[in-house]
């Protein structure tokens, strides 16, 4: 099964496509996460990513293109992948199509997480991660057990990501609207694309998921 998650930040992307990653047993790539692993390792790679980052801005082209093309030669993607964070360019659409095919590899859904201004910004200001394995929490809707700390690493402090502050927010999703938006007439022309309600919550989501999911799951698509 491959699948595209395409949204806004703030949509729950991250986290259903953990839910999916292990059900499906299939590899969940975030580009985000790759980036921000880069960054904590100091490569080249981070370096150049962090500013913009940092900023809510897009980190160039070539750079995420080149990670995900590489990320698709793994082994663990033979029995398929969850996209997340990535295309987020038109440009970026184009390159990952073009990858596709040459790996001979066929799209199967792009699920689009569509949700209201009022539900990413609740999301997005109340989010918290450990520092240390990346778990994500919700300040009033998924808090950990122990306030504060993460409920799998020990004594490791959940923090705000530094992009998840009001300024950087807003330019989040100006960028959102700006160069990701224009990607779901993309994949609506290439008849790919589903629309989720992403105002739901995760339960009520995860429902509605396994319907579009059902016919690739029967289909046995690999
Ligand atoms: P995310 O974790 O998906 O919210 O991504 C965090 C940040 O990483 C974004 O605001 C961008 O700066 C950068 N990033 C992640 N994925 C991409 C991508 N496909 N293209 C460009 N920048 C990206």
């Amino acid at each position: 099964m491959r699948l595209v998650f395409l949204g806004p930040p703030g949509a729950g992307k991250g986290t259903h496509a953990k839910i999916l990653s292990e059900r499906y047993q299939i590899p969940h790539i975030s580009t985000g996460d790759i980036l921000r692993s880069k960054i904590k390792d100091g490569s080249e790679i981070g370096k150049k990513a962090k500013q913009f980052m940092e900023s809510g801005g897009l980190v160039p082209d070539e750079v995420v293109i080149d990670m995900v093309t590489e990320r698709l030669q793994e082994p663990d993607t033979k029995k398929g992948f969850l996209l997340d964070g990535f295309p987020r360019t038109l440009n970026q659409a184009k390159a990952f199509d073009l990858a596709l095919s040459q790996l001979e590899m066929k799209l199967d859904s792009v699920l689009y997480f569509k949700a209201s201004l009022e539900t990413l910004l609740m999301r997005l200001t109340g989010r918290r991660v450990c520092s240390q394995c990346g778990a994500t929490y919700h300040v009033k809707n998924l808090p950990p057990k122990k306030e504060g700390f993460c409920d799998f690493c020990e004594n490791t402090e959940i923090i705000q990501r530094k992009d998840d502050n009001e300024d950087t927010i807003k330019n989040r999703l100006d960028v959102y609207d700006k160069d990701t938006a224009p990607l779901i007439n993309f994949y609506k022309s290439l008849d790919v694309l589903s629309d989720m309600n992403a105002d739901l919550d995760v339960e009520e989501l995860d429902i509605d998921l396994e319907k579009v999911l059902a016919p690739i799951v029967n289909g046995g698509s690999e």
